[in-house]
């Protein structure tokens, strides 16, 4: 690992003692980076000359904000940023009366090509390193100068394909000595990669779980998401059960409402069914339609009435707000019209 923005204080330590420097450094380094949020040696002003010098071997990973548009809705921004190999990728900062949430990537791109999602037209790129994830937030809390209190990974690309770097990014978020985010305030959304999920159950964590249902049966599911194809529905919702038997953490069930596909009132009739002995809510978005898919966003009565019958049938529901809406809403696509752009000039 060489990475300093993704090591653990322990890490730090131990390449302190490989520098000749004292393990004490370690605490005021990590501090700097995660909690001060620097991007250069330079700024770490307790540091001796010499460890500052020495320390330059290793690069602070530090994204570069190459585009901001702010939604003059509801204020919701979508940031590009350029990752040091020249990858772009998008996050998304939501001000809410609790709080601001930031929603990052994961990946560059995504290979689960789920159909209605921009992020995965063109399949994955790479995976993000934990430091890369970190400082979406980071660069974000900064140029804001607000406070981010909520974590969702619920941008581009499937954390659960990027596992390891993810249980970092969200133990070095958490670590005290740094940003402090409280687990709790810290939701990951999978397409439903089931050995991942029990493996998360085990790690000790109290992050909310966020499952990306959107169909009652697997023919359905299947239609929209090639995962569906390696894991059935009797066995993702007993991981989830699982993940709340050992967490405690209620889960939270995706639902992206497709216009003639899924959102039909004997699909809310068997999603009830499915969810009923389940510990958790059911987050309804409409589809938020993108341009090289003809799917198309159900109308508001059918989404009320969606709504409408899990809630008579003792299912809590929410409907997603469609925040930004006017910036280019869903995952991935305001990196993909920055891509497309590129390509044609
Ligand atoms: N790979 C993860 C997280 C990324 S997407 C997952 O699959 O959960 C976050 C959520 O937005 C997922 O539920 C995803 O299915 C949904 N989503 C993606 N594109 C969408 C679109 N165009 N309209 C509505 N929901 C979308």
């Amino acid at each position: 690992m060489t990475d300093i923005k993704s090591m653990t204080i322990d890490e730090l330590k131990k390449l302190m003692t490989t520098l000749g420097d004292k393990p004490f450094r370690a605490k005021q380094i990590y501090s700097w980076l995660h909690e001060h949020l620097v991007t250069s040696y330079d700024e770490m002003t307790n540091l001796s000359k010499s460890l500052r010098e020495k320390l330059k071997e290793y690069p602070v990973t530090a994204l570069k904000m190459v585009d901001v548009q702010t939604s003059r809705i509801d204020g919701t921004q979508k940031y590009l940023f350029r990752l040091s190999d020249g990858n772009v990728i998008e996050s998304v900062l939501m001000r809410y009366k609790h709080g601001n949430s930031v929603c990052i990537s994961s990946q560059v791109g995504c290979r689960m090509g789920c159909r209605f999602c921009a992020s995965t037209i063109g399949g994955l790129t790479r995976c993000l390193k934990p430091s890369e994830m970190l400082d979406q937030i980071y660069r974000i809390q900064r140029s804001t100068g607000e406070r981010v209190s909520n974590v969702v990974v619920m941008g581009s690309g499937e954390p659960m394909d990027n596992y390891d770097n993810l249980i970092r990014f969200i133990r070095l978020l958490s670590d005290e000595n740094g940003l402090n985010i409280s687990q709790r305030n810290i939701t990951v959304s999978t397409c439903g990669i089931v050995p991942k999920i029990l493996k998360l159950a085990e790690e000790g964590l109290s992050i909310t779980l966020a499952l990306s249902l959107h169909a009652p049966d697997d023919e359905t599911r299947k239609t929209l998401m090639p995962i569906a194809n390696s894991y059935s529905l009797s066995e993702v919702l007993p991981a989830c059960k699982e993940y709340y038997k050992k967490t405690g953490r209620r889960l939270t069930f995706e639902y992206s409402l497709v216009q003639g596909v899924n959102d039909n009132l004997d699909e809310a009739k068997r999603l009830t069914a499915l969810l009923k002995d389940m510990q958790g809510h059911v987050n309804l978005i409409p589809v938020n339609p993108i341009k090289e898919r003809d799917f198309k966003q159900s109308n508001r009565d059918a989404i009320d009435a969606f709504r409408g019958y899990l809630e008579k049938h003792g299912i809590n529901v929410t409907i997603r707000r469609e925040m930004g809406r006017d910036i280019g809403g869903a995952c991935g696509q305001l990196r993909k019209s920055y891509l497309s752009e590129e390509e044609s000039s």
